[in-house]
Parts: structure tokens; C-alpha cells; sequence
């Protein structure tokens, strides 16, 4: 193996580690740890040289009075967030998904045109141009200095800011009341929701709508989509506990629904209490659902626990059998999935180098453990016998990309949610 091994040296005390003691939404100090994942580098932070990172926990905590999961080692989002380099239009079908996205909010909201819509976490401005199109004015907010400005550039106005109820404050001085406003994945990223909320009730239109994307922690279980824990993952959202936290800020959520993007989301439409909008019977049916899974109670996640040990052993079982032989393994994927998965699964010592379609990512070293991540070509250069999918939600479009491999006699390992040989 070229690369180091890193883990196991332990967990570094570091100030860009704050550790909250109260429940994120509900601000209860009944909370109990329900999974204890590997402690993992920032698990998007993949580097030009293989120089140390630090390490940090990574346990989810359920409140047992709201029934909210969450992070409560929380890295600050300066460490994280403003030299941030993913763009939203590398990511695999998400410019589409926000087409779509776009078409369904102004449908079923209807606002004035030439009215406001604001997307905080805005990214390189891929939501907003669609809304754009449909003669909306637009503005971004996004803390990521360099992306802000490429957007700007490119017709979507991004303020470089972190949000907060003071700059929602201020804008809706500067640029008027808000009549849509979007949060997407920033809403799980986000440590003070108490305070990002009354931001965006301050800055809504009476009439206005608030709608925001995140993973759903039901699809997360059901789906065995694990790896999508990670620090910049600090919420995983369901229904019930957001109703009851939207009603203690002032507001409603009066809608949701699922969407297949990320292993599994769901969409929240939230009004300001008292807004024209009536409630639908998804929001109760998706509270009965969870209630039914268990999903605010240790249980669950008891069985969600075991379900990924056991699908770790497997796949170690399997990848010894496979060394033992003499033979070798690469991984598929270069992602921040991909990190929770190395660390959690213990793949460090076990893969030779990471394949990523995407450019930027090639010649980068992978966070911590530093495995290299090559281009697809190598795949014919070195002829690994098999390769992990560590994007294994994308396995059929990678086998598809790569018929020549398999044809070659080439074997693909999808880890999740069977482990399967293909
Ligand atoms: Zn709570």
C-alpha cells in the first residue's frame, strides 16, 4: 500500500470542535447517544498532499423528549464552509432535480411575478436560475467566498455571508419581503436553527413560503443510506420533531413531500402561523409513519446499529477471502459517503486507490487515510480484480460506464444494502 494509515491515532481536541449540551431544536438536555459512528476527517476534505487531518467524532444523539437526531460535536462552519469547492452542477443529476424542484415550488405556490425568492446556501446559483427564467428576482446567500462570486458572475446574485436573523433583517430592509425563501441541505448543516429560522420569518412575506430539502432519517434507516452521516450532516430531520419545533418559532409546516434525491429526502413547505395555507394529511401520515418505525426512540437505531455492523463484516469477510488470494481492490466513488464508509468499515489498509469520475477529484488524496484517487482509465492501466463501489447508490450507472471491465473478466463489489458481487 502507498498510502498511510491514519486511523487510530485517535481524536484530536481541537477549538474548531464546539460540543453542544442541549437539543437543537427543542433545547432539552435529555439526550441520549444512539450511534457511534467512526470518528472521520472532514469527510469532503479531499487534499492535493498527504499531509495529517484532524479527526473528529461522530456520534448521533437522539433527544428524547422531541425525538430529534443530531450531531452534537459540531465543527464550525469557517473550518467547513469558506473555501468550500463542491458545486452543485458537478453533482450527478441535481441540476435536473432543481429544474423540477424549481417547477413544483412556483406551481404550488403561485407567487406575484417579479416577486422575491431568496435561497440561503444558495451553492453556484443552480436552484436560482430556474427560478430566474420565470421572470422571479433572485438572491443567493452562500459563505463560500469563491463559488459567491462565480455566481454573481454568472447572473445570480450570491452574497458571500453566513445567514443569521440580523443579516435577514437587513436584507428585507435592503431588498424587501421575501415571498419564497430556500434552504435546501444547508438546513441539516446549520448548528443555531433557532436563529436561522427567525431569519427567514422575519424576512418571509405574510403570504410567504419557506421551503427547505434535507435527507430523510426514515429513507436513511430503511435504506441503509449510513454514510450520509457526516459533520456537515449535523441534523437528520423527520417530521415529527421539526412540526412541533416550526410551532415553537412563530410557523407552520404545512406540507411535505418525498423526493428520491440523497438515498431518500423530503421536502418541507413551512408557512409564518396563521398563513393562508391549510394543512395537509401528509404531514400526519408521515408522523404516524415514524411513530410506527420507531424512529424517536433508541430502538430503532439499536437495529440500525447491528443491520451496519453486520453488513461491515460481510463485506471484511469478503474483501480478506479476496487479499488472502493475492488478488486486489479498488474503490469506485470519491465522495464524503465514501469517508463515513472508509472509517466506519475499516477500508483504510484494504483498497489501493479510489476511482471518481470527476476531474477535480483526480490526483487528490482522500481525507485521513489518503488513499489516491485516480481517473476511470486507471481502471484499464492497473486492472484491479475487483472494485468497491463506494458509491453504491450510482452502481448501475458505473457498471454500465464500465461493461469493458467486467467483460475483461473485472468483478464489481456493491457493499449496500446486500453486499452483492456483480
Ligand atoms: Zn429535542
Amino acid at each position: 500500500m502507498s498510502h498511510d494509515m491514519k486511523s487510530g491515532e485517535g481524536i484530536d481536541v481541537l477549538d474548531d470542535v464546539i460540543r453542544r449540551e442541549d437539543c437543537r431544536l427543542c433545547q432539552s438536555k435529555n439526550l441520549k447517544l444512539v450511534l457511534k459512528l467512526e470518528p472521520t476527517p472532514l469527510a469532503d476534505s479531499y487534499i492535493p498532499e498527504a499531509t495529517k487531518q484532524s479527526i473528529y467524532p461522530l456520534d448521533l444523539y437522539l433527544c428524547e423528549d422531541c425525538g430529534f437526531t443530531q450531531l452534537l460535536d459540531v465543527v464550525q462552519p469557517q473550518v467547513i464552509y469558506f473555501d468550500y469547492l463542491f458545486e452543485t452542477k458537478t453533482s450527478l443529476g441535481l441540476v435536473e432535480h432543481f429544474g423540477r424542484y424549481a417547477d413544483e415550488v412556483l406551481q404550488k405556490i403561485k407567487p406575484a411575478q417579479d416577486s422575491l425568492v431568496v435561497d440561503i446556501g444558495s451553492n453556484d446559483g443552480s436552484l436560482l436560475q430556474f427560478f430566474k427564467k420565470q421572470d422571479m428576482k433572485v438572491l443567493g446567500v452562500d459563505p463560500a467566498r469563491e463559488i459567491a462570486r462565480k455566481a454573481t458572475e454568472e447572473g445570480v446574485e450570491t452574497l458571500a455571508e453566513l445567514f443569521s436573523e440580523e443579516l435577514g433583517r437587513s436584507l428585507r430592509e435592503e431588498r424587501g419581503a421575501a415571498s419564497i425563501i430556500t434552504v435546501n441541505n444547508l438546513f441539516a448543516n446549520v448548528d443555531n436553527l433557532i436563529d436561522m429560522t427567525a431569519g427567514i420569518r422575519g424576512w418571509l412575506a405574510e403570504d410567504g413560503v419557506f421551503v427547505f430539502e434535507s435527507f430523510y432519517l426514515v429513507d436513511q434507516i430503511e435504506n441503509m443510506v449510513f454514510d450520509f452521516s457526516y459533520h456537515e450532516h449535523i441534523s437528520y430531520f423527520s417530521v415529527k420533531p421539526l412540526a412541533a419545533f416550526f410551532k415553537s418559532q412563530g410557523m407552520e409546516l404545512f406540507d411535505v413531500k418525498r423526493v428520491p434525491t440523497k438515498g431518500g429526502s423530503l421536502r418541507y413547505f413551512i408557512q409564518i402561523a396563521g398563513g393562508p395555507r391549510k394543512v395537509t394529511s401528509e404531514v400526519q401520515d408521515l408522523i404516524d409513519l415514524e411513530t410506527s418505525l420507531n424512529i424517536h426512540q433508541p430502538e430503532a437505531f439499536k437495529k440500525f446499529e447491528e443491520k451496519i455492523n453486520q453488513a461491515k463484516e460481510n463485506l471484511l469477510s469478503l474483501l480478506d477471502d479476496i487479499h488472502a488470494k493475492g488478488q486486489t481492490v479498488a474503490a469506485y466513488g470519491a465522495s464524503a459517503t465514501s469517508t463515513t464508509m472508509i472509517y466506519h468499515f475499516d477500508l483504510t489498509k484494504r483498497l489501493s486507490f479510489i476511482i471518481d469520475d470527476n476531474p477535480q477529484r483526480q490526483g487528490l488524496f482522500s481525507p485521513g487515510c489518503h488513499i489516491p484517487v485516480k481517473s476511470p482509465e486507471d481502471i484499464y492501466k492497473e486492472k484491479p480484480d475487483y472494485i468497491l463501489v463506494l458509491a453504491w447508490r450510482y452502481y448501475k450507472a458505473i457498471m454500465t460506464n464500465h461493461k469493458n471491465y467486467t467483460d475483461e473478466g473485472g468483478r464489481f463489489i456493491i457493499p449496500l444494502p446486500e453486499l452483492e458481487i456483480l
